[in-house]
C-alpha cells in the first residue's frame, strides 16, 4: 500500500506546484492546484504501475483485454485518491495549505467518452477488475470529442462539442513508440507461392494508431491496471508535405483530414445503429491497432502463437468490436502462418461477445459493397468463416434452407455482426436472467438451439467504490457503524445491514443522511437551473437516456394528471414532490427531443403556477452525465425505471438508486426483475404489464389503444392536453407525441400501463407519509444491493468465461 503521510504529503504538493507553475500555491489559479494534484497523484502511481507490469509478465498471467467503443469514466482524481488509501490524507494536508480537495475535485472534466448505460458498464468493470487484482486490460478510442454537451435553451435540447480535452488530460500517457499501423481500402493481391496462398495487400492507405494510457488503480491493493485508448493520425512519410508539389499537397491535406476525422468523435446513439462508413472506420481502427499489440506484446514476452490462448482473453462488448475476429484470423493466417483449423479454434477460444439489447433498430450490418471496399481482407475472411459456418448448418439442417439464410452472417447484401460475432466466441452473454431469456427464446433461438452451450448470463453490476463509498460518504460511514467495514472490500456483506432495519435509531440517521444529501443537490438545482426546491419533499427521480423505450412520455403524463387534479381539488392532501428529470437525446432522434420539450413545457408551466406551488415542482437537469448522477443518486427517494417490459436488457442506475437507499418504481424488467427477487415485494412499487402479456401483444396484437384512452377520463384529458395549446401557443407542438400513442398505436404501451403505474405511485404517497417504514424499506435496498456490485458481475466472468486460473493469484 502506499504509505504517505500528512508531512511529506504536502512537502511532494508544495514541490511539485513551485517546479509546475514556478510560484507560490497561494498565487496559483484552482486549475492549477488540480493540475499539480493530478500530477502527483500520477507520480505515486508510476511505479506501482510499472511493478504491476513486470508482475504479471513474470508470472506470465493470463490477460483479459476487455474491447469497447466506450468508456465512460467520468471523472478521476476522487476515485484514485480513494482506491489508492489516500484521500483522507490529502484532504487534511491540502486543507492545511489553504486548498479545498473537494473543490479541486470538481473542476475536472467528465471524460465522457460513452454513451450511457454499455460505456458505464465498462467503466465499472475496469475498476473491478484492477480491485480484485485481474490483469485486465481496456482497449477503445481516444475520442478528440467526447458525448456532447446538452445545454436545454427555451425548452430545447442544444448540443454543442464536449472539447474535453481543453485543459490537457493529466491522467493520460501517450506512447508514440507503441504506435499500430491499420489499412485500409486498396486491393489484395493473391499469390501462389511454392503451393501456399500468400495474400499482399497493396494501394492500402496506412493510418497511425497511437496509444495513450491512463492507469486504472484498484483499491488499496497495490495492482494499477491500463486502458489504453487510440488515436487516429497521419503516417508521418505521408505527410511530409515540404516534398509536395501542390496538387499533391492537397491530397496531403484531404489525407490528414480523412485520418484525423477517425477518433474525432463519439456518435451520439445510444442503443441504435448508424450505417455510416466513419464508425465502421472506427471499429476496425481501434480492433486492429489493439489485436496487434496484444500478438505483439504477447510475442516480445517469448509467447508462442500457438498457445495464445492459454494467456489471452478478449471480450467483445456489444458487437462494436467484433472485427476483432476476422482481425485475430487475419494475423494468425497471413502474418503467423498458422494453418485455418489451428487459427479458428485460437480465435474462439480467445473471444467473448456480450449482447446488450435487443431492440431491432440497435442490431449492427453493414452494406456487403461498403465493407468490402473499406476492408478488403477482413472480407474475404469473414466470408470463407461463413462458407464453413453454413455448410455445418446445411449438415445439420440440410434443406432448411429458411433456417440457414436467417443464420448466415452475410445474406441480403449485408454482414450481420451479431452472427458474426455469435460464430466467433465461446461464450455470448445477456446482461440480466430476463434479458438472457429473451435472447435464448426469442432473438437469437436460432443460435440457442444450435450452440446451446455458448449462451450463459451475466447480470450487470455497477462499482460500489464510485457509487456509494465515494459519491455517498456519509451512508459510508453509517454502514460501517453499524455492520462494519468488511463490507467494503466484500459487498455482500452489506446483508448485515438488515438486522438493523427496525432500528429506529438507525431509520432516523437513513432519514437524516437522505436529507443532508437532498439539501446538497437542492444546492446544485437552484445553481444550475434557477428553481429552489423544497427538501422535504419526495425527490422522485427519472435520470437516463432519453428514448421511447425508457418511458420518460408515461412518468411525465402522469405529472400532467397529477397537476390537473391539484387544479380541480387544491386540497388534495398528496405528500409534495419533486420531480427530477435529466438525459440526453440523441440529436436526430424527433420523439425523444419532442418528449425533453415537453417536459420542460410542464415545468414551466408548473413552477410558475401559484396554486400548486407548495406541492410539485418539475426539473429538468441540463447535461447528464456521471458527475451529476453521482450528486442526484445519493439525494434520490424514488427511483423511476419504468421501461416497455422486455426492452432494457438490464439497466445499472436502478442499482445504483437502490444501493443509495431509493426506493424503486419499476416494471419487471431487465435486473428490475432481480431487484425484486432481493428485496421481496414488499420493499419495491411494481406495477405494469408482464414480459409473457408483452410478448403476447407484439405476437399476436389486440392492444388497442384508442380503447384504453377513451375508457379512462383522465388519460382523455392529458392525451388532450398535448394538442389544446395547454402546454404551448403553438398548438401542434406535441402533435407528434399525442399521434405517437394513439394514431400509431402506442408501440410502448404507454397508456396501457398508466392506470396500475398511477395506482402504485399512490402507494408511495402513504408509505412516504410513514418515516419509520419508508427507512425501513430503504435499509432493506441497501442491505440487498450488494450483489449488484460490479466485483460479484467480474468475478462471474473471470470463472464462467475468460477461465479461472489467474483469479484471486494476487489478492
Ligand atoms: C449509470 C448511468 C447510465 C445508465 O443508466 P440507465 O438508467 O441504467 O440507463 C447512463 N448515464 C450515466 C451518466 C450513468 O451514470
Amino acid at each position: 500500500m502506499l504509505q504517505i503521510d500528512k508531512n511529506s504529503f504536502k512537502k511532494d504538493y508544495k514541490k511539485k506546484f513551485l517546479e509546475m507553475h514556478g510560484t507560490d500555491i497561494a498565487l496559483g489559479s484552482e486549475q492549477r492546484k488540480y493540475e499539480t494534484l493530478g500530477v502527483l497523484i500520477r507520480d505515486y502511481v508510476a511505479g506501482m504501475w510499472l511493478d504491476t507490469t513486470k508482475k504479471y509478465n513474470i508470472n506470465k498471467d493470463k490477460q483479459v483485454y476487455y474491447f469497447s467503443m466506450e468508456f465512460l469514466l467520468g471523472r478521476l482524481l476522487g476515485n484514485t485518491l480513494l482506491n489508492l488509501g489516500i484521500r483522507e490524507v490529502c484532504k487534511e494536508a491540502l486543507a492545511e495549505l489553504d486548498v479545498d480537495l473537494e473543490k479541486l475535485e470538481d473542476l475536472e472534466q467528465d471524460q465522457g467518452l460513452g454513451n450511457g448505460g454499455l460505456g458505464r458498464l465498462a467503466a465499472c468493470f475496469l475498476d473491478s477488475m484492477a480491485s480484485l487484482g485481474i490483469p485486465g486490460n481496456g482497449c477503445g478510442i481516444r475520442y478528440k470529442y467526447g458525448f456532447f454537451e446538452q445545454k436545454i435553451i427555451d425548452g430545447y435540447q442544444v448540443e454543442t462539442p464536449d472539447n474535453w480535452l481543453r485543459n490537457g488530460n493529466v491522467w493520460e500517457i501517450r506512447k508514440s513508440d507503441k504506435g499500430e499501423i491499420v489499412k485500409f481500402g486498396g486491393e489484395i493481391k493473391v499469390e501462389d507461392v511454392g503451393g501456399k496462398l500468400v495474400f499482399n495487400h497493396i494501394n492500402y492507405e496506412p493510418v497511425l494508431a497511437v496509444p495513450y494510457d491512463t492507469p486504472v488503480v484498484g483499491f488499496e491493493n497495490d495492482v494499477v491496471n491500463t486502458l489504453r485508448l487510440w488515436s487516429a493520425e497521419p503516417v508521418a512519410n505521408e505527410f511530409d508535405y515540404s516534398s509536395f508539389s501542390r496538387g499533391d499537397f492537397l491530397k496531403a491535406i484531404e489525407y490528414k483530414n480523412s485520418v484525423e476525422a477517425i477518433s474525432q468523435v463519439l456518435y451520439p446513439d445510444d442503443s441504435f445503429y448508424e450505417g455510416k462508413k466513419l464508425r465502421l472506420k472506427q471499429q476496425y481502427f481501434f480492433v486492429s491497432a489493439g489485436v496487434q499489440s496484444i500478438i505483439r506484446h504477447y510475442k516480445a514476452n517469448g509467447g508462442d502463437i500457438k498457445k495464445i490462448d492459454e494467456r489471452i482473453a478478449i471480450h467483445i462488448n456489444d458487437t462494436h468490436p467484433t472485427l476483432v475476429i476476422p482481425e485475430l484470423m487475419r494475423i494468425l493466417l497471413d502474418e503467423e502462418g498458422l494453418s485455418w483449423q489451428d487459427a479458428w479454434r485460437i480465435t474462439k477460444n480467445i473471444c467473448a461477445y456480450t449482447n446488450h439489447t435487443i431492440l431491432a433498430e440497435a442490431l449492427e450490418k453493414w452494406p456487403v459493397d461498403m465493407f468490402r471496399s473499406l476492408l478488403p481482407r477482413i472480407f474475404m475472411i469473414i466470408e470463407e468463416i461463413n462458407e464453413r459456418f453454413c455448410a455445418d448448418l446445411w449438415n445439420k439442417y440440410t434443406g432448411q434452407w429458411d433456417k440457414i439464410h436467417r443464420m448466415s452472417i452475410i445474406a441480403d447484401d449485408y454482414v450481420k455482426m451479431a452472427h458474426l460475432a455469435i460464430v466467433g466466441s465461446h461464450s455470448i452473454n445477456g446482461v440480466a436472467k430476463l434479458h438472457t431469456e429473451i435472447l435464448k427464446k426469442q432473438e437469437m433461438s436460432d443460435f440457442y438451439y444450435y450452440y446451446p452451450r455458448k449462451f450463459n448470463n451475466k447480470t450487470n453490476g455497477i462499482t460500489h467504490r464510485r457509487w456509494l463509498l465515494k459519491s455517498n460518504p456519509k451512508l459510508t460511514e453509517l454502514l460501517k457503524d453499524t455492520i462494519g467495514p468488511s463490507f467494503i472490500k466484500h459487498p455482500i456483506d452489506m446483508e448485515d445491514f438488515e438486522a438493523f432495519k427496525d432500528d429506529r435509531a438507525v431509520q432516523e440517521s437513513l432519514y437524516k443522511i437522505k436529507r443532508e444529501n437532498k439539501e446538497k443537490l437542492a444546492d446544485i438545482i437552484y445553481k444550475n437551473q434557477g428553481i429552489e426546491v423544497n427538501p422535504d419533499s419526495i425527490f422522485d427521480v427519472h435520470v437516463k437516456r432519453f428514448h421511447a423505450y425508457k418511458r420518460q412520455s408515461l412518468n411525465i403524463l402522469r405529472i400532467m394528471n397529477l397537476y390537473n387534479e391539484l387544479l380541480e381539488n387544491p386540497n388534495k392532501d398528496i405528500v409534495p414532490r419533486t420531480f427530477i428529470f435529466a438525459g440526453k437525446s440523441a440529436p436526430g432522434y424527433y420523439l425523444a427531443k419532442k418528449t425533453i420539450e415537453l417536459i420542460n413545457a410542464v415545468a414551466d408551466k408548473v413552477n410558475n403556477d401559484p396554486l400548486v406551488k407548495d406541492k410539485i415542482k418539475v426539473v429538468f437537469m441540463e447535461n447528464y452525465r456521471v458527475s451529476l448522477a453521482e450528486s442526484i443518486i445519493p439525494a434520490t427517494d424514488l427511483s423511476e425505471q419504468i421501461s416497455t417490459t422486455t426492452k432494457e436488457a438490464s439497466g445499472t442506475s436502478n442499482m445504483k438508486f437502490m444501493m443509495n437507499g431509493a426506493l424503486t418504481m419499476a416494471t419487471l424488467d431487465g435486473a428490475n426483475v432481480e431487484i425484486r427477487d432481493e428485496v421481496g415485494d414488499d420493499n419495491i412499487f411494481i406495477f405494469g404489464l408482464t414480459e409473457r402479456e408483452v410478448l403476447d401483444y407484439y405476437k399476436h396484437g389486440g392492444y388497442n389503444a384508442w380503447e384504453v384512452c377513451n375508457s379512462d377520463l383522465r388519460l382523455k384529458k392529458v392525451t388532450n392536453d398535448l394538442i389544446n395549446g395547454r402546454y404551448s401557443s403553438d398548438k401542434d407542438k406535441f402533435r407528434s407525441l399525442y399521434e405517437h400513442l394513439l394514431t400509431y398505436n402506442d408501440e410502448f404501451f404507454v397508456l396501457k400501463d398508466f392506470d396500475s403505474y398511477l395506482k402504485a405511485q399512490e402507494k408511495v404517497d402513504v408509505i412516504y407519509k410513514n418515516m419509520h417504514q419508508w427507512q425501513k424499506m430503504a435499509a432493506v435496498n441497501i442491505a440487498h444491493s450488494g450483489i449488484f456490485s460490479s466485483d460479484r458481475t467480474i468475478t462471474e466472468y473471470a470463472t464462467g468465461i475468460w477461465g479461472s486460473g489467474f483469479l484471486y493469484k494476487n489478492l
